[in-house]
């Protein structure tokens, strides 16, 4: 029988350049770089979109927003997120929880950690309590710890439509 429960797990990672915005989770953090991206970049909504598709058996990223797909140049990732959120619907699945990890050096993400959460609630359709984001360093280490790179992986839960 077919469990009414699946986790899916998504990564994603950007280089970090000047004259970008960085969004993440669907918030401006100021920074005097941003992600280096075919669309706005967001690794939070990228990394949690991908875990959807994962648990949803729907494939990735990449296979529905082609880098090469100008529809989706400079998109809002919270467009991409409401997508594949569709499509999972449409395959029978909703999301119960989410948790995030954000890998960046600086800045410190405590001042939007609960702007981010609210919004990655509010675009998954849950409430904040069953969404996590969390936010860490690389203690200098690697590209993220020299402050080329931000990175995010995130866990989603689906449940069957109408099963909750
Ligand atoms: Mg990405």
């Amino acid at each position: 029988m077919t469990s009414p429960v699946r986790a899916g797990i998504g990564f994603d990672i950007h280089r970090l350049v000047a004259g970008r915005r960085l969004i993440l989770a669907g918030v401006e953090v100021p920074h005097e770089r941003g992600a280096l991206a075919h669309s706005d970049g967001d690794v939070v909504l990228h990394a949690a979109a991908d875990a959807i598709l994962g648990a949803a058996g729907l494939g990735d990223l990449g296979e529905h927003f082609p880098d090469s797909d100008p529809a989706w140049k400079d998109a809002a990732s919270a467009a991409i997120l409401g997508r594949v959120l569709e499509m999972a619907r449409k395959a029978g699945w909703t999301p119960t929880s989410a948790d995030v990890n954000v890998f960046l050096e600086r800045p410190k993400l405590m001042a939007y950690k609960a702007a981010m959460r609210k919004r990655l609630a509010e675009l998954l359709g849950l409430p904040p309590d069953a969404v996590g984001l969390k936010a860490r360093t690389m203690e200098g280490l690697g590209p993220i710890g020299a402050g080329d790179a931000v990175a995010a992986q995130a866990v989603v839960m689906l449940a069957r439509a109408g099963s909750i």
